[in-house]
């Protein structure tokens, strides 16, 4: 799937679109974490709010703005389907 991504359905954190790849500019992405600090609502796209999510509960570096767009290599913390009813959580590069 090859899709054009309009600048303003783009994440500023991965570059990837918002909310999904699934569906693109279909309704909000998630509010970064690094909003409060920069006093202003950021969005970005579901896998960049569940890795600040877990980082966040954690207490795992956040990666502000400084940091963005984070590095293809970036691992994203995200949960993973294992079974029916069984989750864990992972570490991988986005899409992997
Ligand atoms: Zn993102």
């Amino acid at each position: 799937m090859n899709r054009v991504v309009s600048e303003k359905h783009r994440c500023p954190r991965c570059r990837g679109p918002v909310p999904n790849l699934k569906h693109i500019g279909e309704y909000p992405g998630a509010v970064s974490y690094v909003s409060d600090v920069e006093s202003t609502d950021i969005e970005i796209c579901s896998a960049c709010g569940d890795d600040e999510g877990f980082r966040n509960y954690y207490g795992w570096p956040l990666m502000g703005t400084e940091s963005w767009p984070l590095p293809k290599s970036f691992k994203f913390f995200q949960i993973k389907h294992t079974a029916p009813g069984r989750a864990k959580l992972i570490h991988a590069k986005k899409g992997d």
